[in-house]
C-alpha cells in the first residue's frame, strides 16, 4: 500500500517507514500537518498514519479537512496513551482506526494490514450525476464515454457539488471548502473556476447560476 506517515518526531517517523518498507509497502514520510495534507491531496494515498499533536496543523484539524475536500485514503491516528476523547474526536472526523502511543511495530502492522484488507474489499467508490462520473479512487471524471481533464481545484470544486447534486452552494460556502480555510479568498475566484468547470463538462449544463444565491449541480430537466 502506499503510506503517507505524518509525524513530527522525525526518528518515530523514520522507524516506522523503515517497518512499512520491510513489510511490502510504499511508505512517504512528512513532518507537519500543512505540508501532509498537501502532500495527501495531490497524491492518492491508499493508508496515511497521522499524528495527533503536528505543528502547523493538528491531526484532527487535518482528518476533517481532508474528508471536507472527499479524499477516501483511509486514516490510521497515533494517540497519546490514555487520551480517550482524542480517539473518539478523531474517529468521529472520519478516521477509520487509532493506534494509541508508545506502540509495538507489530501492532502498527497488523493494524496497517488490517485497515488494508477493509479497504480492498470496499467497492469503488464513485459520484454520478446525468451521465456525469467521477471515480473517487482514481479521480478521473467522464461525461459519457468522454474523458475530462481537471486541475486539482476544478476537481475538488466538482468533488464538493457532486455529493448533494440539486443542492444550492453559495460563493463563500464554496471558498471555504475549496480553499483552505485560513488563505485569503476571494469569491470572485469561485466564480472563474465554476466558468472553467462548466465549459470543460459540456452540454447540457449541469452546474446552474442560481442568482443572488450560488450555484447548484443537477441533472439536466428531461
Ligand atoms: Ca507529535
Amino acid at each position: 500500500m502506499r503510506v503517507l506517515i505524518v509525524e513530527d518526531e522525525i526518528s518515530l517517523a523514520q522507524l516506522i517507514a523503515a517497518a512499512l518498507l520491510e513489510d511490502g509497502h510504499d511508505p512517504a514520510m512528512v513532518h507537519d500537518g500543512a505540508e501532509g495534507l498537501g502532500m495527501a491531496e495531490r497524491s492518492a494515498y491508499d493508508l496515511i498514519l497521522l499524528d495527533v499533536m503536528l505543528p502547523k496543523l493538528d491531526g484532527f484539524e487535518f482528518v476533517r479537512r481532508l474528508r471536507a475536500k472527499g479524499i477516501t485514503s483511509r486514516v490510521l491516528m497515533l494517540t497519546a496513551r490514555g487520551e480517550w476523547q482524542d480517539r473518539v474526536e478523531g474517529l468521529q472526523l472520519g478516521a477509520d482506526d487509532y493506534l494509541s502511543k508508545p506502540f509495538a511495530m507489530q501492532e502498527m502492522l497488523a493494524r496497517v494490514r488490517a485497515l488494508g484488507r477493509r479497504y480492498a474489499e470496499a467497492p469503488a467508490l464513485a459520484l454520478q450525476v446525468a451521465d456525469l462520473r467521477l471515480n473517487l479512487e482514481n479521480h478521473e471524471v467522464h461525461r459519457g464515454e468522454q474523458r475530462i481533464e481537471l486541475s486539482v481545484r476544478e476537481l475538488a470544486l466538482l468533488k464538493v457539488l457532486m455529493r448533494e447534486p440539486g443542492r444550492v452552494f453559495t460563493r463563500t460556502e464554496l471558498c471555504e471548502r475549496v480553499w483552505e480555510r485560513e488563505h485569503e479568498y476571494d469569491t470572485k475566484l469561485v466564480e472563474v473556476f465554476v466558468g472553467r468547470l462548466r465549459k470543460k463538462l459540456g452540454e447540457p449544463v449541469l452546474v446552474h447560476t442560481v442568482r443572488h444565491v450560488g450555484y447548484t449541480l443537477r441533472a439536466p430537466l428531461a
